[in-house]
């Protein structure tokens, strides 16, 4: 089962890794973006673990929904609201429940990738985060490692495709042949559920 320690760990280690990829995060947000994914990750995961520290959250459900909050107030780019919706969507599926089981963190995650497709209206193949998030979430049913592997390969599978929304789809054609930014940042999230359960 997982707990609220569980869920802070989480947290904590996708703020370590976004701290370390920050700066491949912007560069791939320069040639078909505003260059500005890293510092704004940085910026809000930092603002996640500082409120984690301070309030610490007892339940997993609160911990999602404390940083949701810190994404969407702290981070500026639309990648604050729509990662802030997942993790709030997701928190408010499990409830206050003291524990949660890796089946039920899959479908709030499930839950939470729908809430992220209703608000930014992008679909699989739109070269966006949900390249990512959605086989993510479909291979978490198996493991935290078969999601990893899931979520990296959603990510590079977005570079040949053209942008259909945000700021890369005004690129058009030229969007095609660069990494998205969003689904990488996506597989490090996922990513971090495998060293949390370390
Ligand atoms: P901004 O584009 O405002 O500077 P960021 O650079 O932080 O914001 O985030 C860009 C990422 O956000 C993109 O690489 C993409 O994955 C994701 N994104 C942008 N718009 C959408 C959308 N409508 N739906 C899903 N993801 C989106
Ligand atoms: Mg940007
Ligand atoms: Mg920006």
């Amino acid at each position: 089962m997982l707990d609220a320690d569980f869920f802070r760990r989480w947290m904590a280690t996708a703020a370590a890794s976004v701290d370390r990829e920050a700066e491949r995060l912007t560069a791939l947000d320069s040639p078909i973006g505003d260059a500005d994914h890293g510092t704004n990750l940085q910026r809000g995961f930092r603002a996640v673990v500082t409120a984690l520290e301070k309030e610490a959250p007892d339940t997993p459900g609160a911990v999602l929904q404390l940083a949701a909050r810190q994404l969407i107030s702290t981070v500026g780019g639309a990648s604050g609201p729509l990662y802030g919706t997942l993790l709030r969507r997701a928190g408010k599926a499990l409830g206050d429940a003291a524990e949660v089981s890796g089946e039920q963190l899959a479908k709030a995650l499930g839950a939470g990738v729908d809430a992220v497709m209703t608000l930014g209206g992008a679909s699989p193949g739109d070269k966006t985060m949900i390249d990512a998030l959605v086989p993510a979430v479909d291979a978490l049913g198996t493991s935290f490692e078969a999601a990893k592997a899931a979520a990296e390969e959603g990510a590079v599978a977005t570079t040949p495709l053209q942008a259909r929304k945000g700021r890369a789809s005004y690129l058009g054609e030229r969007s095609i042949g660069h990494q998205d930014p969003g689904a990488t940042s996506s597989a490090l999230l996922i990513a971090a559920l495998v060293e949390a359960a370390g």
